[in-house]
């Protein structure tokens, strides 16, 4: 077993997930896990959201990201084709992670707390997030990323588990699970289009999750 097998496996277990391992597979050609997840998604009815929704939506990008994006919940455009952040927020996200040389295909995986949309793009409940979350987590383990960078309230609670404000949220560092994953909060791009006042803000998160990725200083 190589070393990424090793931590992948308690990581998997730490999280009570049974890691899955194709014997004799090429190393290049492995992605435990994942054709699981999405069609697990895809067909998952867990929670309610499951009536409404025209696509689940896992994420999108890259499997061996160093950085974890967990927005909150798709909205329509991103129930509609299956993607998440495609509209404007979503553009504004690329613009984000652009102005620190990354982009949503190479070392960054997209995904929401929650992959099914809520009706009316309402917040999604507690019990729709804890029933959710096993998705998250389990992605998690499979893509092990060096930093999670929560945006917007209710994912920064979520992956917190704590009520706090955003503007308490943002500005230092939360440690995520048992593996104490380096978890940053800051605004949503959709806030970000209403109250673009906050990007100066934003722009501080991003150059310490820069800083954090180039030297690994917290
Ligand atoms: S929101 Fe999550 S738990 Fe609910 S149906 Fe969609 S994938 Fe399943």
């Amino acid at each position: 077993m190589t070393g990424l097998d090793a931590r992948r496996q308690r990581l998997l277990s730490a999280m009570g997930l049974t890691p899955w391992v194709e014997q004799g597979a090429p190393v290049a050609a492995r992605e435990p896990g994942w054709a699981e997840l999405e069609s697990g998604v895809a067909a998952c009815t867990r929670c309610p959201l499951h009536q409404t929704r025209q696509h689940g939506v896992p994420g999108v990008g890259d499997r061996h990201a160093q950085l974890l994006v967990v927005g909150e919940a798709p909205g329509a455009e991103e129930d509609r084709r299956g993607e998440p952040f495609v509209g404007r927020a979503g553009q504004l996200l690329d613009a984000m992670l652009a102005a620190i040389g990354l982009d949503r295909h190479t070392g960054v995986y997209i995904t929401n707390v929650i992959k099914s949309r809520p009706p009316d793009n309402r917040d999604p409940r507690t019990e729709e997030i804890t029933a959710c979350r096993g998705w998250l987590d389990q992605q998690i383990a499979l893509i092990e990323p060096a930093v999670i960078l929560a945006v917007g309230r209710v994912s920064a609670q979520a992956l917190t588990g704590t009520t706090q404000k955003m503007g308490e949220l943002r500005g230092h560092w939360h440690a995520y699970g048992p593996a104490g994953i380096p978890l940053l909060a800051t605004y949503h791009p959709a806030y970000l289009l209403r109250m673009p006042r906050a990007k100066a803000l934003v722009w501080e998160d991003l150059r310490r999750l820069r800083r954090h990725l180039r030297e690994g200083s917290t």
